[in-house]
């Protein structure tokens, strides 16, 4: 069957769409979002019936609203993040004692280390509460073949059923085979008693009965399927019981430290007792490895199966109590000595490091900058004054320059927090909050300040969207928020509707100062799109085009099909499989890179061209991805691991790194953590300088210049002449090229297949850009192996002019640098007035 790169949450998507669901609902959430976009996606492309993708007020709205789609025998998803599982947990509850008609899912995303989330908790926790089935993929692949048997389970056992994800398999991809999408699920209509969803405690304890009399054969259901595996080999002085992602540590710590125990992988919940018992019957003691809460760690207490001698994990100390673990902390809790370690003490020079934390940012001309200017003005002195904040963009105004938010709790928490502590003498007591986050939950909070006649001043910072999670549409926005202001209530005296810029400082600064004197309720909205509207709307515009486009083909495809009489299955014309893989690459080929940069500097294309091409050459790919907050403007980093072998986890180790590449210089010292002893390191030279105690840059360049093994280049000006200033990122990929173990054809191949949704022009450039980096890469590294020293290569180096004519520029450069050395680099070198570590005259050897 065809193969295809996905991110776990693509994965879900994806199978949802091949399950013939046609209503899918959410509420945008770091790491869910990529669920319902991709989910939107795909149903768009759907030729024969309609699907319903929606971004709803609220995760409870939207679990509602899957709750009724699947009541009218229809398939249904729903799919947000851990926190958005709180906010849709009264609907979520009763679910399980109304039961589902159509197949209906719940995917969601946990964050354990809180990478994009106010809190760390486990929706396995919530699942074992509501007596719901959860299905926990342990890889991408898994994330789809199981949730197309979620749709199965939830309709055979007439529940919905919970798909639980975490941070590093939602935003980590890997190669996934697909099936034969199911072209149509008939809709089963709701039949016979109705009672059952009517949830008056008459009806509700006889369903309640019957959902606790499902839970054993669904036990023994769950025990049938693929969802736990038991390799019985190994050392069993150790067992090991790991569930979800761990499992993926644990055969990586395995592999990477040559050790073996007896291992059972559990991929849902509730687990079937008898398998815990034979592997405490089994071993002598167990480790048990959750991605998440101690869970299953709890339960076996209270179960009495075991003692707290016997049973290792979270809640003894074995493992840490909190946030994500690696295959190193699962090797250290068996006793392994890891590496990692001995390679940073061998590294550690008596210099710190010239690095700096680089928080993520307001974008420069954001309109929230507007506002907080604005409320500093007003506000700035008055010690009794306080913000209280909401979820958003506008949450980084918390961090400097600003300083200007006191609080930030939950969605919709400004207001109801602003009431309260007014109730309690704090004045003025200001709400700030999001336009999408007001519809969210802030409407009930402003509904209470106008019934209790609280003392507070709300600011709607509308940028018509939810910018903070990518730009999905919100549901209210400008005008309509007045009319929704004032139809809850708020006196019309004291709404104002003011664009957020600085010709309307003055008007922005004269309302707040009224409205802070006033003693009641007021609302300000303060609007002015976010600045990446325009573009986002442009790319939607282009993708419903092309969706549009996609169905037309399609329909007449399987028109003339018809006519024809072969009604082929689609994917015969899709390559299937596994490709083979070249011999050249031998029996252990393998690379670990991890990539850096700031967040829009377009790391993740080079990470997602890499994984591809490695796909289509048919190795095992796994690639790890920051999303989120940190993108505004902060570090970012992406791990990709690819080889002939089977690779489990998504992370490379610290200190065993084949390749570090940096779109920026100061990024690439912050990850030198991850590079090997004999690991190469790819930086561009050319800072982004948007934090204010950024280091000198010759003292992070000579940093860089340190490591043996190391390419330096500046990627801008390369991208400029290649055409697209954008495509600095595709010089950087040009530069690693010959590190990476692929043929340039390979690449290029890809490039073509990532840009072509462009046009001709833009892949042209990108291929261009990639080929003089490939040999700016190869210059400045065959300056260095012929001795010239890093800081004079780097100086010869920017004299190089690649010609958009020639394939390549290595030996041209070279003739040039040899017939005009006298001059060039005699020159260039006295001008960086240092001693010139090689003689002009060697330099034509030097490029032999
Ligand atoms: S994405 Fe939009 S709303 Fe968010 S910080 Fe940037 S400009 Fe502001």
């Amino acid at each position: 069957m065809p193969r295809t790169i996905l991110l776990g949450d693509e994965a879900v998507a994806t199978a949802a769409i091949h399950s013939g669901v046609t209503g899918g609902y959410s509420y945008p959430g770091t790491p869910s979002t990529e669920i319902l976009e991709t989910f939107q996606k795909l149903g768009r492309r759907v030729p024969f019936h309609k699907v319903h993708a929606h971004w709803c007020a609220n995760e409870k709205t939207a679990y509602e609203a899957a709750m009724g789609h699947s009541y009218a025998g229809h398939r249904s998803m729903v799919s947000f993040k851990h926190v958005g599982l709180n906010v849709a947990m009264d609907p979520y509850m009763s679910s399980a004692i109304t039961g589902c008609n159509g197949g209906m899912v719940i995917a969601v995303a946990d964050d354990p280390g809180m990478h994009s989330s106010q809190s760390e908790q486990d929706s396995r926790f919530l699942s074992h509460f509501a007596l719901l089935p959860c299905l926990e993929p342990w890889d991408q692949q898994a994330a789809y073949d199981w949730t197309r048997a979620a749709f199965d389970l939830s309709e055979e056992f007439k529940l919905p059923v919970m798909v639980r994800l975490v941070t590093r398999l939602a935003h980590s991809r890997a190669s996934v085979e697909l099936q034969p999408p199911l072209e149509t699920v008939p809709a089963v209509p709701p039949v016979g008693d109705w009672r059952g969803w009517t949830l008056l405690p008459a009806n509700a304890k006889p369903n309640y009965e019957r959902l606790l009399s499902k839970q054993e054969r669904l036990s023994q259901r769950l025990e049938e399927g693929p969802y736990f595996q038991l390799d019985e080999t190994g050392n069993r002085s150790y067992g090991i019981i790991a569930t979800g992602l761990g499992v993926n540590y644990v055969k990586e710590a395995f592999d990477r430290y040559n050790v073996r125990h007896p291992l059972l992988c559990v991929g849902a919940y509730p687990v079937p007792d008898a398998l815990l018992r034979k592997m405490f019957h089994m071993c002598d003691c167990i480790l048990l490895v959750e991605e998440g809460m101690p869970l299953l760690e709890r339960i076996l207490h209270a179960a009495g199966l075991t003692t707290r001698e016997l049973l290792r994990g979270r809640l003894t100390g074995d493992l840490p109590r909190s946030g994500e673990l690696t295959p190193e902390i699962v090797a250290t809790a068996l006793g392994v000595k890891v590496p990692s370690e001995d390679v940073l003490a061998a590294r550690t020079s008596d210099q710190p490091l010239p690095v700096v934390s680089r928080p993520p940012q307001l974008c420069a001309g954001c309109s929230h900058i507007d506002v907080f200017t604005t409320i500093d003005k007003i506000t700035g002195g008055n010690n009794n004054a306080r913000v209280f904040g909401d979820i958003g963009c506008y949450t980084l105004a918390a961090l400097p320059p600003y300083d200007t938010m006191h609080t930030c709790v939950d969605m919709g928490a400004s207001i109801p927090m602003a009431i309260g502590a007014s109730q309690a003498g704090l004045s003025p007591a200001i709400a700030v909050i999001g336009d999408s986050t007001f519809t969210h939950s802030g409407m009930t909070g402003l509904a209470d300040a106008i019934n209790q006649h609280a003392n507070v001043v709300v600011i709607i910072s509308d940028n018509s969207t939810t910018a903070m999670t990518g730009g999905q549409p919100d549901i209210a926005t400008g005008e309509d928020l007045v009319r929704i202001v004032k139809g809850l209530g708020i006196d019309e005296d004291h709404v104002h509707f003011i664009d957020a810029n600085k010709a309307h400082h003055a008007e922005m600064e004269d309302a707040l100062r009224r409205e802070v004197e006033y003693e009641g309720p007021s609302v300000l909205v303060f609007r002015r799109p976010c600045i990446h509207n325009p573009r986002r709307d442009k790319a939607e515009a282009a993708e419903l085009e092309s969706a549009q486009k996609e169905v037309q083909q399609q329909r007449l495809q399987a028109a003339n099909k018809q006519a024809a009489g072969e009604l082929a299955a689609e994917a015969e014309a899709v390559p299937e499989g596994r490709p083979k893989i070249r011999d050249s690459f031998g029996p252990d080929f393998k690379r670990d890179l991890i990539m850096a940069g700031v967040g829009g500097q377009g790391i993740l294309v080079i990470a997602h061209t890499v994984g591809i091409t490695a796909t289509r050459l048919g190795m095992y790919v796994k690639q790890a991805e920051t999303h989120g907050m940190s993108q505004r403007g902060g570090a970012v980093i992406s791990h990709v691991r690819y080889g002939v072998n089977p690779v489990h986890s998504d992370l490379v180790e610290r200190g065993q790194g084949d390749i570090l590449l940096a779109v920026e210089p100061m990024e690439a010292l912050r990850w030198t953590g991850y590079l090997g002893p004999h690991g190469h390191l790819v930086a561009s030279v050319k800072p982004v300088v948007n934090v204010p105690n950024y280091p000198e840059l010759e003292e992070v360049l000579a940093h860089i210049q340190s490591f043996a093994a190391h390419t330096l280049l500046d990627a801008d000006r390369l991208a400029s002449q290649a055409g697209w200033a954008k495509s600095a990122n595709m010089v950087l990929l040009g530069a690693v090229a010959p590190l990476l173990g692929f043929d340039d054809r390979d690449i290029n191949l890809t490039l073509e297949e990532v840009w072509r949704p462009k046009g001709e022009k833009v892949i042209t450039v990108n291929q261009r850009a990639y080929q003089y980096g490939r040999d700016a890469g190869l210059f400045y590294r065959a300056l260095i192996e012929g001795g010239v020293a890093p800081a004079d290569a780097l100086v010869l180096a920017s004299e190089t002019e690649p010609s958009p004519d020639a394939l390549h520029f290595v030996p041209a450069w070279a003739e040039t640098l040899a017939r005009d050395a006298g001059r060039s680099i005699v020159n260039a070198i006295h001008e960086s007035n240092r001693p010139a570590s090689v003689d002009p005259s060697q330099l034509a050897a030097i490029m032999e």
